[in-house]
């Protein structure tokens, strides 16, 4: 029988395909990285989606997950091309009356911005920020035995309930908003278990890290992926589409970072009755209405803090956030969506030609939507900062359809591989031993449909190259996460 012509090959070049690709090939292994489009990078490419000279990040835009991750901390990318740059206000949620809750760097002067919920700001946020390089890898990982356990179990605590409860501890609206803004990035209802945890996760790293934007745009971070990959010997062929497994070359092992409903489709009899029968059933969550616009100029927010911040949280009150996550996730459109937006070309001006700006949204629609979210989310940023309309030069949108025609990772516009609320969290994409091994010889799901889920931060290829690892060529990975 003739041998295997590489140990692995990776299906996928998103940011977790990146990275088990990256820790294979480290182990001495020959490896192979296959990616359907001409460009690698998945949820991380940018392009001049609306005018000439003014490039934009087709799907992830600010990085807070890939400069905490405990993985990437470990390569040497900045040495292939990679530069974050990190605004002074990571985030910024404006409110009606003008007012703005703030995140920067420091606990302390996010919470001096606080007014009456200082304290109970630094109550909350000193400790986690503090132990957060310790817990990092527990909470970026699966269900296992914690190297912290009494770290993990203090956020545990803090991270278990719904953020509307975490809310009702604090008295101002600034604290509630804020964490109400955070918890939306998990796109459910913010009445469900743990959604404090996505909230508390992101507060911290901003402290901790700050939320950067790579310069030169998202793909800036694919690029120094590939070229590190590429340096240590990786192999990659791009527009190589796998549709079926004949369509590989002959390999110990395959990880996809594919999210179950290509798995079905591409693996079916392969996989057992069982364990096709869970992938079956996996859930996806909302989706996205995406906006890119080319701007004559800053966005002219009312609140001047506002208008410092990298990345922008546009819907008011706890109790607005709620109502609008809510209608979503039961299939309404609401009128005034939970905006995110970020202004990349304010700090980085190799976006934009000179005296011009970009910027980024999105907000949540039910999945598999059609409707034009243009005029409900544009409206929001007019809203915090009036005239924004008359600055805009072009735009580009991206309904839940296209974003799936895009990348087939994004089942109905569901940008994190599936819903990530209590039932999936760690359970994604089935109940198994190791949610990366899937119950096949030789087969790994590698996608952000396994822990710790959606975002860039290469966590999930780490965890399943691991497992890969340990199984099918016995080794251990010498690599200490921070
Ligand atoms: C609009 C939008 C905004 C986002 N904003 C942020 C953000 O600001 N910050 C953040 O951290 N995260 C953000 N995300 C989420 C983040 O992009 C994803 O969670 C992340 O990219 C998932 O990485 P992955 O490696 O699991 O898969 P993906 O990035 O989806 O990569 C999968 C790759 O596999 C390829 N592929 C698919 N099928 C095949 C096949 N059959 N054969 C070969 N190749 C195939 C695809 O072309 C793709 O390159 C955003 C996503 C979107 C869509």
């Amino acid at each position: 029988m003739s041998q295997p012509h590489y140990d692995a090959v990776i299906v996928g070049s998103g940011p977790n395909g990146l990275s088990a690709a990256i820790l294979m090939q480290r182990a001495g292994l020959r490896t192979l990285l296959l990616e359907a489009k001409p460009t690698l990078g998945g949820g991380l490419r940018s392009a001049e989606l609306t005018l000439p000279g003014f490039v934009h990040d087709i799907c992830s835009a600010i990085h807070p997950l890939a400069v905490g991750s405990p993985f990437f901390q470990n390569l040497p990318l900045a040495d292939f091309g990679l530069e974050f740059i990190t605004p002074p206000i990571a985030a910024a949620h404006p409110f009606d009356d003008g007012t703005a809750a703030l995140l920067t760097g420091s606990v302390n002067e996010t919470a001096r911005l606080l007014g009456a919920d200082a304290h109970a700001y630094q109550h909350l946020m000193a400790p986690l920020v503090r132990d957060w390089p310790a817990l990092a890898p527990d909470v970026l990982g699966p269900l296992r035995f914690p190297k912290n356990p009494l770290a993990l179990a203090r956020f545990g605590l803090d991270a278990l309930p719904p953020v509307t409860h975490l809310a009702k501890q604090f008295q101002t609206q600034s604290v509630r908003g804020l964490l109400a803004g955070m918890a939306a990035h998990s796109i459910q209802p913010l009445t469900n278990l743990a959604t404090s945890a996505i909230a508390l996760v992101l507060l911290a790293v901003g402290h901790v890290h700050g939320w950067p934007i790579p310069k030169g745009g998202s793909q800036t971070i694919a690029h120094s992926l590939a070229g590190y990959y590429r340096s240590i010997g990786g192999e990659i062929e791009t527009e190589r589409r796998v549709r079926s497994l004949g369509d590989l070359p002959r390999s110990r092992v395959v990880l996809f970072d594919l999210i179950p409903r290509q798995l079905l489709k591409l693996l079916g009899e392969k996989l057992s009755s069982v364990y096709r029968w869970q992938l079956e059933r996996y859930r996806y969550g909302p989706g996205v209405f995406k906006i890119d616009w080319a701007l004559n100029g800053p966005i002219p927010f009312t609140n001047p803090d506002v208008r410092q911040a990298g990345t922008v949280h546009l819907g008011n009150t706890v109790e607005e956030i709620t109502a609008a996550e809510q209608a979503t996730y039961v299939g309404q459109h609401p009128d005034r969506p939970f905006v995110l937006l970020a202004q990349q070309s304010i700090y980085d001006p190799t976006r934009a030609p000179e005296g011009k700006q970009t910027a980024w949204a999105y907000c949540h629609v039910p999945n598999g939507s059609t409707v034009d979210m243009t005029g409900a989310i544009e409206q929001q940023v007019e809203r915090f900062a009036p005239g924004f309309r008359d600055f805009i030069l072009a735009r580009h949108t991206m309904n839940t359809v296209q974003m799936e025609a895009y990348n087939p990772n994004y089942v109905g516009g569901d940008i994190n591989g599936g819903i990530i609320d209590i039932g999936q969290l760690y359970t994604r994409p089935a109940v198994t031993l190791s949610p990366y091994r899937m119950g096949a010889a030789g087969l790994y799901i590698c996608s952000s449909a396994t822990p710790p889920g959606g975002g860039v931060h290469g966590m999930c290829g780490y965890h399943a190259a691991r497992v890969a690892l340990r199984d099918s060529f016995g080794l251990d990975v010498p690599v200490t996460l921070r």
